[in-house]
């Protein structure tokens, strides 16, 4: 057949699959359309967080190699490490191969790098990743007293409710086990308040539960180093002692995008706020890579259901380029279930592209809001076994 254009998408993560799916439907068998990702299993790293207590379901529900799928979609893959990107020619070399696009588009997300502090990487459980979270929950099942330490090391970092969280779970998951009178808990931040973009409102309202909960809170404590011998963290301002800490490591932009010359002086890949295209014209980014400042001077926070949304409005708008659809444009809405303990979230909804700043508000925690959480956290997973079979 022969194509007459080819959209490469880099990244098979949130953002890049949501995008080649919905491509698929509208421009399969006119346009050629490549994946590439260094792997081909997806894994909802939601389920990290039920991981540190040992509340999932089988790895096999949460995560999916999607090769079979795609392909049925008509999607090209390549498994493969991108190693450069030029977005004038919009040639990317990867380790296999290179190939050039017409439309490319940047979804390949933050990298974690515990290794900038140093120390951190040997101090303690990595719960952004499946098997620190894991290991973390083991640990967590003999730990009978002592400190807990929640470190987030840097900012920014996906999913900023996600710390908290944790703390909330693992104040749960104590009291069930009868043993938070025992054990000290403690989150530390370089952030003054929670989920900072969100605003006041949002912020207070974790703060409260913190509170409620006697989980300590300490705030703008940058992390120098974590020294493991002595477990103790070394802040800007003073130091702590642990006995168990999990952390949410650094957060960088991969290599090749590092070195591609989109990104700018926050480490990060400034586009236009509505349509996610870069300064060069035909080349997206979108989801953790991207960055987009908001009215009130922070970040549009990287979180998956930015990552959806925004690749819903690139298919749109590639599709409409070549003349099958009207443009749209990204609204920055947004939502996040913050989970609280005892089978209860809260929600944090609004739009984050608000004047003067973000228009978020709270509802309070139920357990429709969880089970909502948790139905949310295998849904690509789910579309994607579904797209395989169909
Ligand atoms: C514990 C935890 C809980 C979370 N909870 C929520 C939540 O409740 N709600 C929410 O909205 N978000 C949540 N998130 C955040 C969400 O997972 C991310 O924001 C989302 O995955 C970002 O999507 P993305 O497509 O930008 O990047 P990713 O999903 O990270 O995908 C990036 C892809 O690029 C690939 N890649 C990277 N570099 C290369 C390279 N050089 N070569 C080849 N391939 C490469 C990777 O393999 C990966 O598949 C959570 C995250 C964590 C860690």
């Amino acid at each position: 057949m022969n194509h007459e254009n080819t959209i490469v998408v880099l990244g098979g993560g949130v953002g890049g699959l949501t995008l080649v799916t919905e491509l698929a439907k509208s421009v399969r068998g006119k346009h050629r359309i490549v994946l590439v990702d260094r792997k081909t299993v997806f894994h909802e790293c939601v389920n990290n967080l039920w991981a540190i207590t040992q509340d999932v379901p089988d790895y096999g529900a949460i995560s999916v190699d999607f090769s079979a799928s795609l392909r049925k979609a008509g999607v090209e893959l390549i498994e493969a490490e991108v190693n450069s990107i030029n977005p004038e020619s919009k040639v990317v070399e990867t380790e296999k191969e290179s190939v050039r696009a017409d439309y490319l588009v940047i979804a390949l997300g933050a990298q974690l790098s515990p290794e900038s502090v140093p120390g951190l990487a040997d101090a303690g459980y990595n719960i952004y990743e499946w098997k620190g979270a894991c290991d973390f929950g083991s640990a967590l099942k003999s730990f009978e007293n002592g400190k807990i330490g929640i470190l987030v090391s840097r900012t920014p970092f996906k999913c900023p409710a996600a710390p908290y969280e944790a703390a909330f779970l693992l104040d749960s998951a104590l009291r069930e086990y009868g043993r938070r009178q025992r054990v000290q808990l403690d989150v530390y931040t370089p952030e003054w308040q929670p989920m900072l973009s969100a605003g006041d409102e949002v912020g207070n309202v974790i703060v409260g539960y913190m509170a409620e909960r006697g989980i300590g809170y300490n705030t703008e404590r940058f992390a120098l180093k974590v020294d493991s011998k002595n477990s103790k963290m070394l802040f800007e301002i003073d130091d702590a002692e642990y006995d168990l800490l999990a952390f949410v490591p650094p957060h960088t932009a991969p290599q090749a995008v590092r070195s591609s010359g989109l990104t700018d002086s926050t480490g990060w890949v400034p586009v236009n706020p509505n349509t996610l295209e870069t300064r060069y014209r035909g080349v997206y980014a979108l989801g953790d890579i991207s960055s987009i400042r908001l009215h009130n001077g922070l970040f549009l926070p990287m979180a998956g259901v930015f990552a959806l949304g925004e690749a819903l409005v690139v298919a749109n708008n590639i599709a409409a380029q070549l003349g099958l659809c009207q443009n749209t444009q990204f609204s920055g809405e947004g939502f996040c279930f913050i989970e609280v303990g005892n089978r209860l979230a809260a929600m944090g909804s609004g739009n984050f592209y608000a004047a003067p700043s973000p228009k978020v508000s709270m509802t309070p925690p139920t357990n429709e809001n969880w089970m909502a959480k948790r139905e949310l956290a295998s849904s690509i997973t789910r579309s994607l076994k579904a797209l395989e079979s169909s």
